[in-house]
This record gives structure tokens, sequence and C-alpha cells, in this order.
């Protein structure tokens, strides 16, 4: 079986399609593991993205640690072998995929990209030094274990009428030293980036936080209302919050379309968005970085080019 697991039940759904590709070559089965309450209903959702089995342990569980997470998927592994365990890059899943590949004593692969098998083994690709380079890694020993982030495979059409096996184990983890006192949830705007067709982002081009106006107009006018930034605007001067910040550090997108206005295109910042469809970036030096990744790049002072842009734009609508 090859194995899917995420916290976050669109990575496990997205997984899920290359699970069920790989599995054909592997001449196995895409399965999942849901961990926590409410398995019942999440196991069905997996089932209909492709999965033949899912398995639901802790279901008495408020909160999983990541001791425990791993210690539950090292227990399902033990019984059912897979020869690849895909994980959810989250916070949670970065968490629990290096003390699983501890536990089993195998190889672990951090945010592939690609995935194949070559000459009966898992091959692996994945984006070093930033986005400087890429390796691939071939993993010499089974399971192999790797992390995939958001947005990597588009999930298969959900069908309800599939059927699949949903596998309740009772497993109780051993108890741990650490102690989970308090779940806070973080300061949110609600935008979603991670989910949206069209992104307007802003950078350090603006001159003040009133400016932003300008790239709600050209959102607006786009009809996709969803504002991104680059890290200083989220992170140092806090004029969006960080559910608006893309790149390597922040959220991983890929809208139809992404329009970076005064964003200089370092490749933390590319890291994040360069799997857009169409990309165009407006900057006034010709030489900015974002201009070897765009599709359309318009050299020029925002503050002008942003409400021609605007007026052009709302008279072609
Ligand atoms: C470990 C690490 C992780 C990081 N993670 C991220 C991340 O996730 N996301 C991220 O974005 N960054 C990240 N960074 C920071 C990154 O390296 C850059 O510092 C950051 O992306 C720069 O933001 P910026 O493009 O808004 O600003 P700048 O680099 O200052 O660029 C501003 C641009 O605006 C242009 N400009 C100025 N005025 C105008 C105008 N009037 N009209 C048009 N153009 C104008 C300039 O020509 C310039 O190109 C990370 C850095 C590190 C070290």
């Amino acid at each position: 079986m090859v194995f899917v697991f995420s916290d976050n039940e669109k990575i496990a759904i997205e997984m899920l399609a290359k699970a069920v590709e790989i599995s054909r070559e592997l001449g196995s089965k895409p399965s999942a593991v849901v961990l926590g309450r409410d398995g019942q209903e999440k196991a069905r959702k997996l089932v209909a993205a492709g999965a033949s089995v899912v398995y639901l342990a802790g279901q008495d569980m408020d909160e999983i640690k990541a001791e425990e997470g791993s210690e539950i998927l090292h227990s399902i592994c033990k019984e059912v072998d897979p020869p690849l365990i895909m994980i959810g890059s989250t916070k949670t899943g970065k968490e629990i995929a290096p003390r699983l590949a501890s536990l089993l004593d195998a190889g672990l692969s951090t945010d592939s990209r690609k995935l194949y098998v070559r000459d009966g083994s898992i091959v692996t690709e994945r984006i070093v030094y930033s986005g400087n380079g890429v390796a691939t890694e071939r993993f010499a020993s089974k399971p192999a274990i790797v992390t995939v982030q958001a947005k990597t495979y588009d999930p298969l059409p959900p069908d309800d009428s599939r059927g699949g096996e949903i596998v309740t184990k009772d497993i109780a983890p051993r108890e741990y030293g650490s102690k989970i006192l308090k779940v806070e949830s973080m300061v949110s705007e609600g935008a979603n980036v991670e989910d949206a067709q069209i992104i307007v982002s802003c950078g350090r081009g603006f001159k003040s936080s009133q400016d932003l106006k300008l790239i709600e107009d050209l959102a607006k006018s786009l009809k996709g209302y969803t504002l991104g930034c680059s890290r200083p605007i989220a992170a140092d001067l806090k004029w969006l919050s960080e559910d608006h910040w893309i790149g390597l550090s922040g959220h991983k997108v890929k809208p139809k379309l992404y329009v970076a206005c005064g964003i200089s295109g370092q490749i933390q910042h590319v890291a994040g968005m360069r799997d857009s469809g169409i990309i165009v970036a407006i900057n006034k030096d010709e030489n900015a970085p974002i201009f070897k990744v765009v599709d359309y790049g318009i050299v020029g002072d925002l503050y002008t080019v942003i409400p021609k842009l605007v007026q052009a734009i709302n008279e072609k609508a």
C-alpha cells in the first residue's frame, strides 16, 4: 500500500492523486491514515478522492502530539509495510515525518515536487538552495518517506460512488513527557491565498499602508479580491496579516493569475508563487529578478501604472 497522511485534508486529497498513480506502477493500493475525531467523515472524502483503504486511529483523542501521531503511524506501517509514505508538509507533518523515519529506520526526503518509480526504486525531485537547484534522490531502502507541500498535485475529481474500506485501529500511544497546555487560533483576516484563482500582491515598492488601496482597486477590477504580499509587508511592516504572506516561509500559491506589484522577486518569494498560471509584474527596476519568472512584465512606477491598468481593465469590462 502507498500511504498518505496529512492533518490538512486538502493536501491529503492532493497527495492521493499521486498515490493512485504510483500504486498502479508498484502494483499496490493507495491508502490513507486519518488521526483524531470526526474520522469517519474525513475517511469517506478520502475514499472519494482515490483511497482504497483508510485507517482511522486516535478517535478518542482531542489533540494528537507529533510523538503520538508518529507512534500510531509507526504501528500501522509495521503491520501494512507500505513501500511509500507521503506526508503533508504542514507544521504537524514536518514534525511527524522525521520521527516516523527514525522509528522505521527509513529514508526521508522533504518537500518532494516530483515522485516516480525508476528501475523499481522510488525517486523524488526537490528544490534545494532556495530554488537555485533541483536534487534528484533515489531511495535505496523501503519504506520511502516524503513530505509534500500543498498544491504539488491536482486532486482527482471526487467520486462519491467509489468503494473503499474504512478500518478502525485501536492504538493507544504511550505517555510522553510533553503536554499541550493551550491551543490558540492564529490571528487571521480570513484571506485564503492558497485557494485563490487571482492574487494581486504587494511588496516594499509601496511607500505606505494607505497606498495599498491601489492594489485593492486592481484586485477588484480583476474580480479576484485576494491580496498577497512579500514577507516584509506582513512580517516587518505588518500592513497585512500573515495570511497574505507568500513565499518560502509563507504560503505556497498556484492561482491562474498572479500580479506582483513592487516586489523584487527574491528567490524566497518566487518559491511560493512560481507555479502560478500567468505571472505579471510591475516594477520600476528593469533588472529586478521578478522579471525572470514573469509572462508579462511592466517596467514602470506602480503609482502611475496601476491606476492606468485599472482604468484600462474597467473600460474593457
Ligand atoms: C530564510 C528566509 C525566508 C524568507 N521567506 C520569504 C517569504 O516567504 N516570502 C517573501 O516574500 N520573502 C521572504 N524572504 C525575504 C526575501 O529574501 C526578500 O527580502 C523579500 O521577498 C523582499 O520583499 P520585497 O520584494 O517586497 O522588497 P524589496 O526586495 O525591497 O523590493 C522592492 C521592489 O519594489 C520596486 N519598487 C520600488 N518602488 C517602486 C515603484 N514606485 N514602482 C514600482 N516598483 C517599485 C523595487 O525596484 C524593488 O524591486 C525570506 C528571507 C529569508 C532569509
